[in-house]
């Protein structure tokens, strides 16, 4: 088998990073990052702590995938017969971070790709929690506008799973606001600064932790964990009458169908006619 003179096969090595705590980099990924040609990284500064930390003195060259094409190509180009890790500034790459137009590139051309799997806050975020765990769906980061991040929630409102975001302290309570209006209030979990000193996750339900949060933003990383929708009782014709009515003072008969059957899971179009019903 073909090796480089570090003694790794030629290729992509994708390294899962720490998300705080040095202590979580992998022996093997932690090797690698000693053998390898040379270093696939968003931020030189912020990855030589790490190649520091793992006794690296191997080169780094600064990827994303906005980078120049020619940038991706020589990488690709190289990997015939070097080794080329990917790193991110934290955690796991391609996860709201560089590489995936990288590793779709790479594995056009044919070129060997492995992976040294590690922490990613979405996971572990996701695992302290206490929600379920069973299906679940990776958000990222929510748009900073309120209405593409309005549609970007009420586009999984429906779905029968927990849902993850990345989050900034500033934006919390007003991003909690937006899911608890558009996905209905549910239980919900707020992690910050995990595997760091000031680790700390609070449970609740969504509109109860905006609440908490919104006279003082809390400092750090941030991942907001939304349980499924709840298995509550159909709500009652009155209560449809009651949102509807409230819902039509603000917006025309068909956004305020189309809003109250996303936040009450009822047929939009029986709620149609009679919002119509109610309008006459
Ligand atoms: N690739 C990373 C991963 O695998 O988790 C995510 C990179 S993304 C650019 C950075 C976001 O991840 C932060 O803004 C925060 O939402 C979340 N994050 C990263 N580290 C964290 C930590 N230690 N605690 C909580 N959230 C974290």
């Amino acid at each position: 088998m073909e090796t480089t003179t570090s003694g790794l096969e030629p290729g992509l090595y994708i390294v899962a990073g720490p998300i705080g705590n040095l202590g979580d980099l992998s022996p093997r990924a932690a090797d690698v990052l000693r053998r390898a040609d040379v270093i696939a990284v968003e931020d030189t500064r912020v990855s030589a702590r790490l190649l520091r930390h793992a006794g690296s003195d191997r080169p780094m060259i600064p990827y994303h995938d906005h980078s120049a094409e020619g940038v991706r190509q020589r990488l690709i180009e190289s990997m015939a017969s070097e080794s080329v890790a990917l790193l991110s500034d934290a955690g796991t790459p391609l996860i709201s971070d560089p590489g995936y137009k990288l590793v779709r590139d790479a594995r056009a051309a044919g070129r060997n790709i492995t992976t040294l799997p590690g922490p990613s806050a979405a996971i572990a975020a996701l695992t302290l929690s206490g929600l379920p765990t069973d299906r679940f769906l990776f958000m990222g980061f929510l748009p900073a506008k309120q209405k593409a991040r309005a549609d970007a929630l009420a586009e999984v409102a429906a779905l029968r799973a927990t849902l993850i975001f990345y989050e900034s302290g500033p934006r919390l309570s007003e991003s909690l606001a937006a899911m608890a209006e558009a996905l209905g209030d549910r239980d919900a979990a707020v992690s910050r600064e995990i595997s760091k000193a000031f680790e700390e996750t609070r449970t609740g339900t969504l509109t109860g932790l905006s609440a908490l949060y919104a006279d003082a933003p809390p400092k750090g990383e941030i991942v907001v964990i939304a349980g499924p929708p709840g298995e509550a009782p159909p709500p009652s014709a009155e209560d449809a009458d009651a949102a509807l009515i409230e819902a039509m003072e603000r917006l025309p008969v068909s956004k305020a169908a189309g809003k109250v059957a996303k936040k009450l899971g009822l047929d939009r179009r029986a709620l149609y006619a009679r919002a119509m019903e109610l309008k006459g």
